[in-house]
């Protein structure tokens, strides 16, 4: 392999001087070495390129031909089985896990300084695509993203960028909520945060207790959102208006 270094792919040699079979061992080893947390909703980007997930895409492809053997699908004569290990692994690596394996995205921010800076309260609606950890069951729904900007302001669509990176993951409601408030301060260097995820969920939905609408609601708040009574009205009465414009 003469273009190992370029691809990423000399992972694959573990510290022992073996080769491991599979790629997505010698990742996992690695991780495990460096204590780095790979739970179903943390964020990988850093020991996974984009050459790899072509590999890595390839070896999930074969073990979900095996769940599906284990399933008693037939996979050879039915025509819409064929290939669905494949489709199965793509939509996993692109799709519904990508805020995993992409590194977060890149939200330039602007100078909000001068005489003229904005000091008011930004809120943002976000739509939501996500996947319970537990049961990797859809869950789909919206993020109020509430803000009092800092001296930096990032483009309105990065708001929405960063909810939709944090949910494309195996998680929790709750983590979910925790994870896109933590991105946006990390993003805009701002104190003071609020946001509001209401969604329903596949697992209540389609399978235990099949109730269709539940309704599901998290809140954190940040800074003057969570201690000043004014700001976190404001934050509720601008969610109010933004449902009221655009029903839920
Ligand atoms: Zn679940």
């Amino acid at each position: 392999m003469t273009d190992k270094k370029e691809t990423g792919l000399d992972v694959m040699s573990g510290d022992g001087g073996y080769q491991e079979a599979y790629l997505a061992d010698a990742i996992r080893f690695k991780m495990k070495r460096d204590n780095k947390r790979f739970w179903a909703g943390d964020n990988i980007s850093n020991y996974v390129t984009e050459e790899m997930k072509h590999k890595l895409i390839d070896e999930a492809t074969e073990a979900f031909e095996l769940v599906l053997d284990r399933l008693l699908i037939d996979r050879e004569t039915d025509p819409n089985s064929q290939g669905t290990a494949r489709r199965l692994a793509k939509m996993y690596f692109n799709e519904i896990m990508a805020g995993r394996y992409d590194p977060a995205p890149c939200a330039t921010a602007f100078p909000n300084d001068s005489e003229e800076r904005y000091e008011g309260m930004l809120v943002v609606r976000s739509e939501l695509r996500s996947m319970c950890s537990h049961h990797h069951q859809p869950v789909s729904g919206v993020a109020y993203i509430g803000i009092i900007a800092a001296e930096k302001l990032i483009g309105l669509s990065k708001y929405t960028r960063i909810a939709q990176w944090c949910a494309r993951r195996g998680t929790l409601q709750e983590e979910l909520c925790n994870d896109i408030a933590r991105e946006i301060m990390r993003a805009t260097e701002a104190a003071d945060v609020g946001v509001y995820v209401q969604a329903t969920h596949g697992c209540c939905e389609n399978r235990g207790i099949m109730a269709h609408s539940s309704l599901t609601q998290t809140t954190v708040l940040k800074g003057a959102f969570k201690d000043d009574v004014g700001t976190k009205k404001e934050f509720f009465d601008n969610i109010k208006l933004q449902q009221d414009f655009a029903p839920r």
